[in-house]
């Protein structure tokens, strides 16, 4: 019984493990893993790129769903076999549950930990090796069941890269541990030789960062500094290689040829750079097509497009480099636009502001200028058509001022007459005559008055603005047609404002515009019963600031719907009209700022305001 017990519960393990293994994601997706095993920290920048293009490269597919673990030995910083074997330790602790699909290596030193140690952690996971140099040496590293991603800047290129930037180059001085490795940069003695026969190498990659800042502040005209990764100052002190690098460059005289595109910026003046996210992309989809089923040894070892040269424009401008003269595909970042490249925006939606405004600006003025003729034009044809309607005016009044000469001139004939008999006489009585040649002049003055007064009405001024007396003005208008209206029996009279109402403007234009409306009444009166037949004209302060003139008649009033339409040019309703008086009153008054109305008055008749501002408002 006991033993069965026993055996139930390693069945149940085991399921529980193999339930693990088969590893199915919440979503149903089966789950795959990838370990990623970096030389060095992978929060470095150079490591946590490789690490995202992995982890790019392993996104969700439609059937799986990879996990991407990721370690670093960082075996650099902490070399010796006690930390190697707590490594050992600590992934088989790790890992004993956690089963690995397929691995990723990168760099060298990791490839070298995984020949030593894999067998003992993950026996049975294939492996990609990623970031490693193409070398005898490096392929000696490869485990079987495993592929390779070569990436590597070779000797050859970093000084290509210096040639470039230091056309007659004689001198190359090399900084950073990786020159000393063999399985980093390889022979780089005979590359060098094969290369530049004559090239002097001054190989610092063993000195203390101390000695490399002192050596490189005074390096003579003809050289360049080659560098690799440097991760110590030979003196008990760890730096990141960018900082390592960013030291040794405030004091360097020369340029720096670099080889990571991480340490661009970071005053390297370029060269052929490694990717970093471009090698972890590559290693990474390589993984993938171990996990999708293809066999790791069905995948021959090949060089990534993971190097390319790349230059720093602003040390390009320091150290005087020809563009031309850079290897062919090379590219040049932080190049600094043109004025044009980085205000186009701000320059073009300026200048199309200023154009569309200069546009409207233009229509504006051509509408003015348009607006400006039109006006002169109607106020032409406006005069041209008060004169017309002025002198109708005055034949129509032409009995009652000849009337009205008549009285002046025949009161001259008597008085002349008179005076003759009186000189007939032998003493002729010289006071009685100077009194009889005073009232001549006076009535032919009176006759005088009237001719100028009409002369006046008929004459055709451009407009004069001046302050006006609106009682007088409006007196002066009654009293202009008392004769017109006494030939139609007609009564005009006026009831002044006791206030002085002053306007300002064209004394003719406003005395012609109540002119009409009193010659208007004139016509509306003259053809009924006595007690009706009057106008009269008011003057009042409307409001305290507004002067008022109102003329009233006692005549048939005006038909309720047309009470704007008879302000139109040619309404008439009479036989003999022309429909013109008050479309010109109209004109004049609007032209003064003011307003003309009609309305009818409930016990009979019609009256029409004009309302004009004041020239001095109170
Ligand atoms: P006209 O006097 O030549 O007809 P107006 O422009 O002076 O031209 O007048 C237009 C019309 O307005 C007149 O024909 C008339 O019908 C109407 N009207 C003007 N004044 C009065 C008024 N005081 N009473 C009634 N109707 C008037």
């Amino acid at each position: 019984m006991r033993m069965i017990t026993g055996l139930m519960r390693i069945l149940i393990i085991c399921l529980l493990a193999s339930l693990s293994r088969e590893c199915i994601a919440a979503d149903g997706k089966r789950q795959r893993s990838i370990l990623v095993l970096e030389e060095a920290d992978f929060r470095s920048p150079f490591y946590s790129e490789i690490f995202a293009g992995i982890r790019a490269a392993a996104k969700p597919n439609g059937t799986s769903h990879t996990v991407t673990y990721g370690e670093s030995l960082d075996l650099a910083r902490f070399p010796g076999p006690d930390y190697e074997e707590s490594l050992v330790g600590h992934f088989k602790t790790k890992y004993a549950q956690q089963p690995i699909d397929v691995i990723v290596s990168i760099g060298v030193s990791s490839a070298k930990f995984l020949q030593k140690r894999k067998q003992e952690i993950w026996p049975a996971a294939p492996v990609v090796y990623g970031f490693v140099p193409d070398l005898p040496e490096t392929r000696a590293l490869f485990l079987p069941n495993t592929t390779t991603v070569f990436a590597r800047v070779r000797p050859a290129q970093l000084l290509t890269a210096a040639r470039a930037v230091v056309p007659d180059l004689n001198r190359v001085v090399l900084v950073g541990e990786a020159w000393k490795n063999p399985l980093t940069y390889g022979h780089w003695k005979q590359d060098f030789a094969a290369a530049m026969p004559d090239l002097e190498v001054t190989d610092l990659s063993g000195a203390v960062l101390r000695e490399v800042r002192a050596h490189v502040a005074s390096l003579p005209a003809r050289s360049a500094i080659l560098t690799s990764a440097m991760y110590s100052d030979g003196e008990g002190t760890y730096y990141s290689p960018a900082a390592a690098l960013a030291r040794i460059a405030q004091s360097a005289n020369r340029p720096i040829i670099i080889t990571s595109d991480t340490f661009l910026g970071r005053s390297g003046v370029g060269g052929f750079l490694l990717l970093p996210e471009m090698i972890g992309r590559e290693a990474g989809e390589v993984a993938m097509r171990i996990l999708d089923g293809e066999a790791p040894s069905s995948i021959v070892p090949f060089g990534g497009n993971n190097v390319k040269p790349i230059f720093d424009w602003r040390e390009l401008k320091r150290w005087n480099v020809d563009e031309a003269h850079l290897p062919p595909g090379s590219e040049v970042r932080f190049r600094e636009p043109t004025f044009w490249e980085k205000y186009h925006w701000h320059v073009t939606i300026v200048a199309s502001v200023v154009l569309v405004q200069a546009l409207m600006i233009a229509i504006l003025l051509r509408e003015r200028r348009l607006r400006f003729v039109a006006e002169v034009e109607a106020r032409q044809r406006m005069s041209e058509l008060a004169h017309m309607n002025r002198r109708a005016t005055a034949g129509e009044m032409s009995a009652s001022l000849a009337h009205e000469l008549n009285q002046p001139l025949a009161a001259i004939l008597i008085n002349a007459e008179t005076a003759q008999q009186i000189l007939r006489n032998p003493a002729p009585d010289l006071g009685e005559i100077r009194h009889i040649l005073d009232h001549i002049r006076r009535d032919d003055q009176r006759a005088a008055d009237v001719i100028s007064r009409l002369r006046s009405f008929l004459k055709r001024d451009p407009t004069e603005r001046r302050e006006l007396d609106l009682n007088a003005m409006v007196g002066e208008v009654f009293r202009f047609l008392s004769v017109q209206a006494l030939t139609h029996d007609v009564e005009l009279m006026t009831e002044p404002s006791s206030a002085d109402i002053r306007v300002r403007g064209d004394k003719v234009q406003l005395q012609q515009a109540i002119l009409n409306l009193v010659v208007n009444g004139i016509d509306a009166v003259a053809h009924l019963p006595d007690k009706r037949r009057r106008v009269i004209g008011r003057t009042s302060l409307a409001d305290g600031n507004v002067a008022l003139v109102s003329v009233a008649d006692a005549g048939d009033g005006i038909l309720a719907e047309k009470v704007t339409e008879i302000f139109e040019p040619f309404f008439t309703t009479k036989a003999q009209g022309m429909g013109i008086g008050l479309s010109i009153a109209h004109t004049i008054v609007e032209a003064h700022g003011g307003r003309i109305w009609a309305e009818n008055v409930p016990s009979g008749g019609a009256v029409f305001h004009v309302s004009l501002p004041l020239a001095a408002p109170r």
